[in-house]
């Protein structure tokens, strides 16, 4: 392993401008998000032959060429982040059947099913990207409903300073849950392959690796409160507090059907939540507001510490990132 500062920390920004590259015109340039924004409403074209995302082989982003990750010495002395859900990712011994009850046991087929879907998902390939690729995936698993009110973990991991890189980058490899089979991204003498990220900090270098290509981790629980921007969560509570108790009555005679109004605290939790949503990088602002959804079975205050925390891990990602500094360093 090298030492700690043999690593390179690149600097953190959600809002950096992106490489785009035609399909149809071969086409390059340079565009920030609110460009990327207007582009998937079709409200902008491409500068070289005039179509917009709605044309077969469309523009997308592209890797920047002074990314740092595409020089291959310089993949393992990079800073790498991943988010999860388990707290000692990645697991040793992993059994992904280990909490199925005997139901979906059964449900699944029986035992060989089950020992066929565990190699499968044994077989995949782990991820670790830029930080902001990191939280991008967190709070896209937030909003998939799935991980919401789950846990997750912040890792940093540092590479092996001796893994093979596999030669150039490959485009996003990931099905549409998003699983790479570690075989097929990095063949026989390959322990790392770059992949260009369409989805989480588009236009970033991600790799897929096996645990063996990982030195050591460190981690902290996200989100993370240490800056309460000036007093925001107490004026949150404060506005709760004098949210009415009763929903207002549905004005206009258009059928809602079976959905329910907003309570008054959800409508004020909105509220509070699209101030803060100006503040954030256009292409996280729909993510933010549907992880920040407010719950009638929360306190306000647990839920305002908490949008806080999320808040912090995009504005403030220098200190969440010095957070990890003191944490324990796990070698795997
Ligand atoms: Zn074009």
């Amino acid at each position: 392993m090298l030492a700690r500062d043999e690593y390179l920390e690149r600097p953190i920004d959600f809002s950096r401008q992106r490489h785009m590259l035609c399909g149809k015109c071969s086409h390059q340039w340079v565009v920030d998000l609110g460009w990327i924004d207007r582009w998937d409403h079709a409200l902008e074209r491409c500068p070289g032959c005039g179509v917009t995302c709605e044309a077969e082989m469309a523009p997308r982003v592209t890797v920047d060429p002074d990314d740092p990750a595409l020089r291959d010495e310089n993949v393992a002395r990079l800073v790498w982040y991943h988010t999860s859900t388990q707290p000692d990712w990645p697991t040793k011994h992993f059994d992904p059947a280990a909490g199925l009850t005997a139901q979906t046991r059964q449900m699944m087929g029986g035992d060989n099913r089950v020992a066929q879907w565990a190699e499968r998902q044994r077989a995949k390939a782990l991820h670790v990207g830029t930080y902001e690729a990191a939280i991008h995936n967190m709070l896209r698993r937030i909003d998939g409903q799935a991980d919401h009110g789950n846990q997750f973990y912040l890792y940093r991991v540092h590479l092996k300073p001796t893994v093979v890189v596999r030669d150039g980058w490959l485009i996003d490899p990931s099905n549409f849950v998003g699983d790479v089979i570690l075989d097929e991204a990095c063949p026989p003498g390959v322990d790392v392959a770059r992949y260009l990220n369409y989805h989480e900090d588009p236009g970033g270098l991600s790799l897929a690796l096996g645990p063996t290509a990982i030195a050591s981790t460190q981690s902290i629980a996200i989100p993370l409160l240490f800056n309460d921007h000036p007093g925001w969560i107490a004026t949150a509570v404060g506005e709760f507090e004098n949210a009415p108790t009763t929903s207002p009555p549905l004005i206009g005679s258009r059928p809602v059907g079976r959905r329910r109004a907003p309570s008054p605290k959800s409508s004020k939790a909105s509220e509070l939540v699209a101030l803060l949503t100006q503040r954030l990088p256009v292409n996280l602002r729909s993510k933010f507001e549907a992880a920040t959804a407010f719950d009638d079975n929360l306190k306000p205050e647990d839920w305002s510490r908490y949008v806080m925390g999320i808040m912090n891990t995009i504005v403030a990602p220098e200190q969440v990132a010095a957070t990890l500094d003191g944490e324990i360093v796990r070698y795997l």
